[in-house]
């Protein structure tokens, strides 16, 4: 039997994992991982890399580190031909990988939901290594913007961010973006705090849907505690280049991110199997295909229904638990047992707001302050699989505790395109022949 997992997230890799245990006494079982990239990607870490407590890469674990037998193969899944069972995939060089199946796994994933707002292509997005970069460093641009414009408006343009959805991960974002403005002003002795302003808009009536009233009403008033204006109910109309529309009005804004949602990745939403009104690859209990008994699918991707008949949450806690089962279901197909229903109840919930501060709920105990935040620093720490990785990420930590902020602006492609012009054969009219004096 050839498993084959698309998606080298917090849910493929986890199936592979325990497939991989599961099955060490079953060389017939071969095992497959297709991945864009050659990492998972840990999410609830990408805030501390964006700021810069964390090493940008220290929130990354490569894949081919944690795995015992699969076989990996960095590749951008095109397409599946569900027919004749093989996935279509392209590495970066163009090496096209034509990969036969019998039991196919959807972990693909999700894209930030670009359809729902006119002109969200404008916003910054938050989900990937690169996202984090990009808005690291178009921040830092902001601040140096600010501190060389002439009068107190350009300055306030400058310094405006807004985050567009106010979920788990648009709070996260506002809450470390605050540090973070904190953290880096000291290099801008020019610029004052009250000239910097956040903006967290909200289409629905509160944020933090993922948890629950209470704990989102102290994560509201410490936000609002250090100046965020947090407006719930309310839609932004359209983003527009360094602009957003409101019902009441537009609003300048150096920086705009968009945190609203996500919609399931295109290429899992293009898979021809059975979906859900969003997209999604509608699965039993189970995690099999409605439609197609050699298709599994998990995470983001996936509409995988609870007890009650409701989709689980797209959160990396559920991911990883769905695949731990998943894997189970594949080792008993490879056994010729029926697979068996996923039932799964939340352990908890935590929000991390920067400044070590954070709100928690967890086994029913509700958390707050300095104690949320360790736990949820300690608890995704050890969702890092190898020691390696744990200790980059506490000796990053432990130099952020004691040593101010780094506001290095590290931008890859300018720089290359700025040696290029540097040395590309023009005439310059700045550079004259010097003559050199020979000897003494
Ligand atoms: C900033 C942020 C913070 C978060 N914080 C939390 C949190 O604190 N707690 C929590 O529970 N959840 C959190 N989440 C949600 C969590 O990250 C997701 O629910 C989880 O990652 C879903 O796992 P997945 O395996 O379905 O997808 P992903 O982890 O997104 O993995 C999908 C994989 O598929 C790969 N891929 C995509 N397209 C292709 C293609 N065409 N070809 C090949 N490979 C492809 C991707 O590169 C990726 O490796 C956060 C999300 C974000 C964005």
């Amino acid at each position: 039997m050839h498993v084959v997992v698309l998606g080298g997230g917090f849910g493929g890799v986890a199936v592979v994992r325990r497939l991989e245990r599961l099955v060490r006494r079953r060389p017939d079982v071969r095992i497959t991982l297709v991945s864009r990239e050659n990492f998972t990607l840990l999410t609830p870490l990408l805030f501390e890399a964006c700021s810069g407590r964390l090493e940008l890469r220290h929130c990354a674990q490569p894949i081919r580190a944690v795995l015992r037998r699969a076989r990996f193969i960095e590749a951008s899944v095109d397409t599946v031909d569900v027919e004749r069972r093989i996935v279509r995939a392209t590495a970066s060089d163009g090496t096209p990988h034509d990969v036969p199946y019998h039991q196919l796994v959807v972990a693909l994933g999700g894209s930030t939901n670009e359809r729902l707002i006119p002109g969200s292509t404008h916003a910054l997005t938050f989900k990937t290594v690169a996202d984090a970069l990009l808005l690291r460093n178009h921040l830092i641009a902001q601040f140096e913007r600010a501190d060389a414009a002439a009068d107190q408006d350009a300055r306030r343009g400058c310094l405006r961010v807004v985050v567009i959805g106010g979920g788990l991960v648009g709070v996260e974002l506002i809450g470390e973006l605050t540090a973070f403005a904190d953290d880096v002003l000291r290099f801008y002795p020019r610029l004052r705090r009250d000239e910097i302003a956040f903006h967290l808009f909200e289409a629905g009536p509160r944020i933090l849907p993922e948890i629950d009233a209470s704990l989102a009403d102290t994560a509201a008033r410490v936000l609002r505690g250090r100046g965020v204006d947090i407006q719930a109910g309310t839609a932004v109309r359209e983003v527009a280049p360094g602009r957003i529309r409101l019902e009441s009005g537009a609003l300048e804004a150096g920086t705009v991110v968009l945190t609203a949602g996500i919609v399931p990745n295109a290429v899992a939403a293009a898979v021809p199997v059975a979906r859900d009104g969003r997209g999604r690859i509608a699965v039993d209990a189970t995690m099999r295909s409605r439609s197609h008994a050699d298709i599994w699918a998990l995470g983001d991707c996936a509409s995988i229904p609870d007890r009650d008949g409701k989709p689980y949450p797209a959160l990396a806690q559920h991911a990883v638990r769905e695949a731990r089962h998943l894997a189970r279901n594949l080792a008993a197909v490879a056994d010729g047992r029926p697979p068996t229903a996923f039932v799964f109840r939340s352990l908890g919930s935590m929000a991390a707001l920067g400044h070590t501060q954070a709100v928690a709920r967890v086994f029913g105990v509700r958390l707050t302050g300095i104690v949320a935040w360790w736990l949820r620093r300690t608890y995704y720490l050890f969702q890092m699989p190898r020691w390696d990785r744990r200790l980059r990420i506490v000796l990053d930590w432990t130099v952020a505790l004691f040593f101010r902020p780094d506001i290095t602006r590290v931008d890859l492609r300018s720089e290359r395109e700025q040696t290029r012009a540097d040395s590309a054969d023009r005439p310059r009219a700045d550079v004259r022949p010097v003559a050199v004096a020979q000897g003494r």
